[in-house]
């Protein structure tokens, strides 16, 4: 099956100081796909979701989102185009509901979007995440894996046509891991594309349709789970650390 391609990444570098931490990347990201990006730790893989999300600026290559050239845009102008964001480490409002978090987690979504609307999303987002019977709930009581789903809430709550996932899976005991890969799965059937970093491989073969894999800033391969897992350069990456 081919798609269009919704995200293109052309020879994308960044440097700190005299480290290249995303060494002239390309990669497309397909609609409708579930893409993971993997590779040893330092590999480059969160400053690479920090260059498509906008939070750190390339030093050269160029971005493309849905036909639009996004290189230079602030992250903001990113997410209303309608590229979301979930971080590894969980910060909600502790005292604040579930339902209230997600709230404020809307107001950075499209500007102008009317009180009616917000609540909707939310309330949309509650169902399709499970988090319906926590709403009222303060976010202070979840447990890890309701953490993990309200993470994964307030990031749709912004809208993405494109969700990026940052090891949200992070301190999931296997079967909790399993169930937030249905809850991924069930997002994508929802009509958003993911692009998700982890380096829990069960997860990755559970969820991946394509893998991309990085090390030393670089790509050094594409493709299916059980066709990067056999590449010998990849098998080397992961041996030599
Ligand atoms: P990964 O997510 O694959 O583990 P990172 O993208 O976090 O790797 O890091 C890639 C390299 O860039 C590492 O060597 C890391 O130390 C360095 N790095 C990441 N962020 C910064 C930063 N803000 N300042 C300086 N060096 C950084
Ligand atoms: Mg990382």
């Amino acid at each position: 099956m081919s798609s269009a391609v919704m995200l293109q990444l052309s020879g994308v570098t960044k440097r700190f100081g005299g480290l290249v931490a995303v060494n002239n990347v390309s990669l497309e990201v397909r609609q409708g796909e579930i893409l993971a990006v993997i590779g040893p730790n330092g590999a480059g893989k969160s400053t690479l979701l920090n260059l498509i999300s906008g939070l750190y600026p390339t030093d050269s290559g160029s971005m493309r989102f849905l036909e639009a050239d996004i290189t230079l845009l602030p992250p903001e102008q990113r997410a209303w185009r309608g590229l979301g964001r979930a971080f590894q480490i969980v910060q909600p409002f502790p005292e604040m509901t579930v339902r209230e978090n997600l709230l404020v987690g809307g107001i950075y979504g499209k500007p102008r979007t009317s009180m009616k609307t917000a609540h909707k999303v939310v309330e949309d987002v509650l169902r399709l995440t499970g988090l319906e019977p926590k709403a009222e709930t303060p976010a202070g009581e979840l447990t890890l894996l309701e953490d993990k789903r309200l993470e994964m809430a307030r990031a749709l709550c912004t809208q993405p046509k494109l969700l990026l996932l940052d090891e949200v899976m992070a301190g999931l005991r296997p079967a909790e891991a399993m169930e937030a890969v249905e809850l991924v799965k069930k997002v994508r059937s929802s009509g958003v594309t993911v692009l998700f970093i982890e380096h829990l491989m069960p997860v990755v073969r559970a969820l991946a349709e394509r893998v991309v894999v990085m090390d030393y800033g670089q790509v050094i391969a594409e493709g299916r789970y059980d066709e990067v897992a056999q590449n010998a350069k990849v098998r080397e990456a992961y041996l030599g650390r």
